[in-house]
């Protein structure tokens, strides 16, 4: 009898302590979990979604991203995206302004990440540029001409054939961007490779090739490459035409 009574006080025992034990856990497990929901609604708000792949064909055909901006086709003073400027990030720059337009932030973006996980040290030099800094860019190299001995009435037009006349720059678009170096070295650097076989599929083309300055009015810039949308970027780089070219079929 006391044998069985000191089992049954054993099995109570035993059943009391897992039920204990039970609860502690899913008590622990509720903190578990209100701690992960809170902080994962913190993060969604605050990080820009970045796309992992670039988007496929087709679904970035959107004509307001082949806005032309060129010597021929200046942009008003007052002009101003519908789109909100986004800033890229510190890691990514090697100049002073830091902005593009947010309908190419992410797939600059992915373009950047995915060099950098290639081993390629892409940077940003020059994104978006403001007509009041293609004002004072320009004003600056008026002076520096004029300094450099060029007749104060043809210091303008000298100025123009390096600089882009306020308006005529396509960074006011918010669209373009200068890599790294803004020197003709820029083409025998891995980088420039890298664009070469890549850019496309993240939207980007070269925009200002050797062999058409005579159509873009531009000389050679193999640093400067603008946004047009995967699908029509890899149709241009096909058919070996210009934005100009492009549009004007
Ligand atoms: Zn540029």
């Amino acid at each position: 009898m006391k044998n069985c009574v000191s089992i049954v006080l054993a099995l109570l025992f035993i059943c009391l302590s897992f039920t204990g034990c039970g609860k502690r856990e899913t008590g622990a497990a509720r903190d578990e979990k209100t701690d992960v929901s809170s902080s994962s609604s913190i993060e969604t708000s605050s990080v820009v979604s970045v796309p992992e792949e670039p988007a496929p064909a087709g679904l970035d055909a959107n004509f307001s991203i082949l806005l032309l901006a060129n010597p021929d086709n200046p942009l008003p003073k007052d002009y101003d995206s519908t789109n909100p400027l986004l800033e890229l990030p510190a890691k990514y720059l090697n100049g002073e302004l830091k902005q593009v337009d947010a309908e190419i932030y992410p797939y600059l973006m992915a373009l950047l990440d995915a060099a950098w996980a290639d081993g390629i040290e892409l940077y940003v030099r020059s994104p978006y540029r403001s007509y009041a800094t293609q004002e004072m860019l320009f004003k600056n190299k008026i002076d520096r001409v004029i300094k450099a001995g060029t007749p104060a009435d043809q210091a303008e037009a000298e100025a123009a054939k390096v600089v882009a006349r306020p308006g005529t720059s396509e960074h006011q678009t918010g669209l373009a961007v200068d890599f790294n170096t803004t020197t003709n070295a820029f083409e025998t650097m891995p980088q420039y490779k890298w664009l070469k076989e890549n850019a496309e599929d993240y939207g980007f083309i070269m925009r200002y090739p050797s062999d058409k300055e005579d159509i873009t009015k531009i000389v050679y810039e193999p640093w400067h490459w603008r946004f047009v949308g995967i699908k029509v970027a890899r149709e241009m780089n096909f058919l070996g035409v210009t934005l100009e070219e492009y549009l004007d079929r």
